[in-house]
């Protein structure tokens, strides 16, 4: 379970609303269970009940159980999408183990808003689910061209570009300890934002197979062939 709080060994901690509600009356633990948390900060902590309440619940933290793991320095950087898709998207990322999604718009980006909080909470769960200790950084949407004015000069953005490109597969093996995965919006990329891409050094235009992939497969199936090729999936 994801804690904003600190957790050290001995500290106490009361959990009320959705946390004690899941502890309480989902999975109906009393005074005494055991359970791990995790702060995003400090790792995976052994944690006990000490006070069972219908809506509030007093833990002990225990032990630590292991550390803030490092995760793969890889960024997804995505046009916003429509809702449930996005959700569907910002959880996979999460479970594969990006390290930071950055919503970009675009030329033709929809979505005219994106709910953070609600992506926030979507990555929160998906974490507790596939017990990642370090939750993924989410950033407020940035437009493209003020993206890729300050793109850092050390990192490699592999570009899916449904105009083609050099297989992911390929262009990932070549190494990229640092990277990023950009992908489009429902409706593509313009011709002008392909160029303006194109114009970054770091940019690599990248092809996922011969189909039109949806943007949120074709962010999955990107941040899947990069862990697997240039990312760790010991
Ligand atoms: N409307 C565009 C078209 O029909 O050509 C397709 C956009 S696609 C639905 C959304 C995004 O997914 C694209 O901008 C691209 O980033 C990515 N994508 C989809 N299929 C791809 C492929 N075969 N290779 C590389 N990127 C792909």
């Amino acid at each position: 379970l994801f804690v904003e709080a600190p957790l050290a060994a001995g500290s106490t901690l009361t959990l009320d609303g959705a946390s004690a509600n899941y502890l309480g009356n989902v999975l109906r633990l009393a005074a005494g269970a055991q359970v791990k948390l995790f702060d995003d900060v400090s790792g995976e902590w052994l944690a006990e009940i000490a006070e069972a309440g219908k809506k509030r619940m007093t833990l002990t933290v225990v032990e630590q159980l292991r550390p803030r793991e490092p995760v793969p320095d890889l960024w997804l950087v995505f046009a916003p999408i429509k809702r449930g898709a996005i959700d569907w998207l910002v959880e996979k990322a999460t479970e594969l183990g990006v390290a930071r999604l950055m919503p970009t718009i675009t030329h033709r980006t929809i979505v005219d808003r994106v709910n953070l909080e609600r992506l926030r909470a979507n990555s929160i769960e998906a974490a507790e689910q596939c017990e990642r200790t370090a939750l993924p950084v989410l950033d407020a949407p940035e437009k493209l061209a003020a993206l890729l004015r300050a793109w850092p000069e050390d990192r490699i953005l592999f570009f899916a570009d449904e105009s083609g490109g050099v297989p992911l597969p390929e262009a990932a093996a070549a190494g990229a300890p640092r990277a990023a995965i950009l992908i489009g919006p429902e409706g593509g990329f313009t011709d002008d934002e392909r160029a303006a891409i194109r114009a970054l050094p770091q940019a690599r235009g990248v092809a996922l197979g011969p189909r039109i992939l949806r943007a949120e497969t074709a962010a999955v199936a990107a941040v899947a062939v990069w862990m697997a090729t240039a990312g760790d999936w010991s």
